[in-house]
């Protein structure tokens, strides 16, 4: 029998109600005839409620004592639903992502998959049962209970879809695969049947949070196809959702699409160099910079991310203390066009360019690499560069 991954998002089991609708998918899937893994997020804003929660308690939690609160959101989840395939007549069983054999480094809050030993899981599945894994979370080589990141539950999904060598792997979500630009923004954003790893992870980078970018960067180093989908269509490999799949020999040119982000910009002093910089973020709990420029003659400008940082106001105050930093400006996001076109489209992106002026401004900073160019803006611009930059390029380019 061929094993076939699903991943549910929160949403799609927000309520008692949802969770019986993903149980009735998971049944159909069932009588398909495959073994089926399922992999399920916290219920609905679970994460943020205990994120809330600890944080009353003191404003910068130890990340261990994080990780272990916000792994108990899944918990939740995955037992409700095994109860639910029960009342279904559907045998299963749920199992945490330490007892999966989801094996991480000791990076609290943002752990790497370096292994995935899913035994038990295959006993279980030999038995006849779905297995249902508790996704964003696994275990150190210390036996230390690890999170993956915000949206890791995609990550879990991958790295087994990989070490089952799944048929299939769908992460199902509240929208019907990955679009132009997040459909809450911009109202005529496309979906796109499909698109590769790369350019999925320079989305990703670029803030559009459809799906996890250490998932896609597995997916892409296993040669993993993933296919992003509405948790209401029919199960299958038929049908609506975005094909997530190694680039074709002769990718299309195109502009794929645009997002943004909340940051911290970071400048560094005038003889720091990158690397200085950059270990004094790390210092500060800031691991993982986003985007590191450094101009001969001028100083070093650091994109801090703030979407894992669970004190952005305490990591701002400490950057701005450090010897190494100059200036930290905060309230501003990053506005990113992703594409494969970017530099057979010089002109339009020079218009684009001015369109983000008029209603934001010029950028406090320009980036650019191979798939991407970013400009930072104020954040209450943010949505309003998205949308005149989806209007006028990725609008006119199909
Ligand atoms: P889940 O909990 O199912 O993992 P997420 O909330 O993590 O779902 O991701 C789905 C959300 O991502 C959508 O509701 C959508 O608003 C947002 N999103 C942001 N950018 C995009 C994009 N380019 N395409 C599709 N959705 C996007
Ligand atoms: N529940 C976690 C989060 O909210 C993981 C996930 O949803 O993928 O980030
Ligand atoms: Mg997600």
């Amino acid at each position: 029998m061929s094993v076939v991954v699903q991943k549910y998002g929160g949403s799609s089991v927000a309520d008692v109600a949802s969770l019986g609708r993903v149980a009735d998918r998971i049944a159909e899937t069932r009588r398909q005839g495959h073994e089926v893994v399922v992999v399920v997020s916290a219920m609905g804003d679970t994460t943020d409620r205990l994120l809330d929660l600890a944080r009353q308690v003191m404003t910068d939690p130890p990340r261990r004592e994080l990780d272990m609160l916000l792994t108990a959101g899944e918990r939740i989840s995955m037992a409700l639903l095994s109860m639910a395939l029960h009342a279904r007549g559907v045998d299963a069983i749920s199992f945490t992502g330490s007892q999966s054999g989801i094996i991480t480094n000791d990076a609290h809050a943002g752990a790497r998959v370096v292994e995935v030993r899913p035994v038990r899981i295959q006993d279980e599945l030999a038995r006849g049962r779905v297995v249902i894994v508790a996704g964003y979370q696994g275990v150190s080589y210390k036996k230390e209970v690890t999170t993956l990141g915000r949206g890791g539950s995609d990550t879990t999904a991958v790295a087994l879809a990989a070490a089952l060598g799944a048929e299939y792997c769908e992460l199902c979500s509240d929208v019907d695969g990955v679009y132009s630009a997040d459909p809450r923004v911009v109202d005529d954003a496309r979906r796109l049947a499909e698109i590769s790893h790369e350019e999925m992870i320079a989305l990703a980078e670029a803030g559009a949070r459809v799906l996890h970018r250490a998932a896609v960067d597995y997916a892409r180093i296993q040669g993993i196809t993933i296919w992003a989908r509405a948790a209401g269509t029919p199960p299958g490999t038929q049908g609506d959702g975005t094909l997530i799949r190694v680039a074709p020999p002769e990718p299309p040119r195109r502009i794929t699409g645009v997002a943004h982000r909340p940051i911290l910009l970071v400048r560094g002093g005038p003889s720091v160099s990158a690397q200085d910089l950059l270990r004094s973020l790390e210092a500060e709990g800031a691991a993982v910079p986003w985007l590191v420029e450094a101009v001969p003659m001028e100083s070093v400008t650091a994109l801090v991310a703030l979407d894992d940082v669970p004190d952005p106001e305490g990591l701002a105050r400490r950057l701005s203390g450090s010897e190494a930093v100059a200036e930290v400006r905060t309230e501003m996001a990053a506005v990113s066009v992703v594409g494969t076109a970017l530099d057979v489209e010089t002109e339009r992106i020079r218009r684009a360019l001015e369109v983000v002026k008029e209603v934001a401004g010029t950028p406090t900073a320009v980036f650019r690499d191979s798939l991407r160019l970013t400009v930072v803006v104020p954040e209450d611009r943010a949505e309003q560069a998205v949308e005149r930059l989806h209007t006028s390029l990725v609008g006119a380019s199909r």
